[in-house]
């Protein structure tokens, strides 16, 4: 491991992309059934940089063509039947054996999560309309029928609709899920081993403390019980435990929590007026007067000019490119 490139660089594998699914019209792909598109500008311009897509456009790949009849959820309150809404023609085996094997497809290349265009019959992740076979108004409670194969074949998978990326503290969950499942996957394909499991908790233990304490506990057990237990099991729900993680929402409170851990490493190793400042800082982003980027470059400053090991090695100091600038809201 290179100690000099940042810390999320030093788990990374240039070979094994961060690779994400997305709905292809959210690309600017002219795949809708009217020719259309739905660009999204932060996926296109911002992200395309950091990530490897994968576009899928289930409409078009089941052969209906551009353009196409428009496409209906009915029955039940999360849409059982995918349907043509002129003709009425059930195409819900259709849409179920393309999915399915579309699904494996994307299994055997590796996926680091999706993004899904919001509100279609096909890719909605929920609130997706469903119509009553007469009269009355449709019902916001559906789930697109390829979206739904996504979220039961890939359990822990980070998913999001493509609105929902303009909210900062979203999308700074999204991508931090997304890398650490990307680290996951590596350490996979690799071959997973007794060592490579304790060195990657150590790595990512103040990140997951951000997330969730109990977690935090419960995998630090699992990795403890190595010739207890069989390796494979510990694997497993070490995989289980870790993704979760990263699907609970982080707080303010928790990252203070573990600015105070990581500033008790410091300690004994800085002076009065450094430990005033990086102080300060914690309660300035205590009070919402600084966003978190602002305590945590001090302490990275502080952690690699004094050059404690323990500290550095922790992702939570960059988890991500710092470019990407997720940290940097208030
Ligand atoms: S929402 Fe899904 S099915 Fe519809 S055009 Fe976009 S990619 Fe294709």
């Amino acid at each position: 491991m290179n100690e000099s490139k940042p810390v999320w660089q030093r788990w990374h594998d240039p070979t094994e992309p961060i690779r994400i699914g997305v709905s292809a019209c959210l690309l600017g792909a002219e795949v809708r059934f009217d020719g259309g598109h739905k660009r999204d500008r932060y996926l296109t311009d911002v992200l395309a940089g950091d990530v490897e897509w994968l576009p899928v456009c289930p409409e078009l790949e089941i052969g209906l063509g551009i353009p196409r009849p428009v496409i209906q959820l009915r029955g039940g309150t999360s849409g059982d039947r995918f349907v043509l809404r002129e003709a009425g023609t059930d195409l819900s085996a259709q849409i179920a054996d393309y999915s399915q094997s579309r699904v494996s497809e994307l299994k055997a290349m590796g996926l680091d999560g999706f993004i899904f265009k919001k509100g279609s019959p096909s890719c909605g992740l929920a609130r997706v309309r469903v119509y009553p076979d007469e009269g009355e108004m449709p019902l916001r409670s559906g789930i697109g029928h390829f979206s739904r194969r996504v979220v039961n074949e890939f359990p822990g998978l980070p998913v999001e609709e493509e609105g929902r990326l303009n909210d900062a503290g979203l999308r700074e969950q999204f991508i931090e899920a997304i890398f650490c499942h990307n680290r996951w996957r590596v350490f996979e394909r690799r071959g997973l081993t007794r060592s490579g499991l304790v060195a990657f908790h150590e790595a990512h233990k103040m990140l997951i403390l951000s997330h969730d304490e109990p977690i935090y506990r419960k995998l630090g057990r699992i990795v403890a019980s190595f010739g207890r237990e069989d390796d494979a099991e510990i694997f497993s729900r070490y995989q289980e435990g870790f993704v979760a993680a990263f699907n609970r929402p982080t707080a303010r409170k928790r990252h203070i929590n573990v600015l105070e851990h990581l500033f008790g490493h410091l300690k004994r190793m800085i002076g009065p007026a450094e430990k005033k400042q990086i102080g300060l800082a914690i309660d300035d982003y205590r009070a919402g007067r600084v966003p978190l980027v602002v305590p945590i470059s001090i302490l990275r400053f502080l952690v690699e000019s004094k050059e404690v090991e323990y500290v550095q090695g922790q992702l939570y100091l960059e988890p991500h490119p710092r470019e990407m600038m997720l940290r940097n809201h208030a």
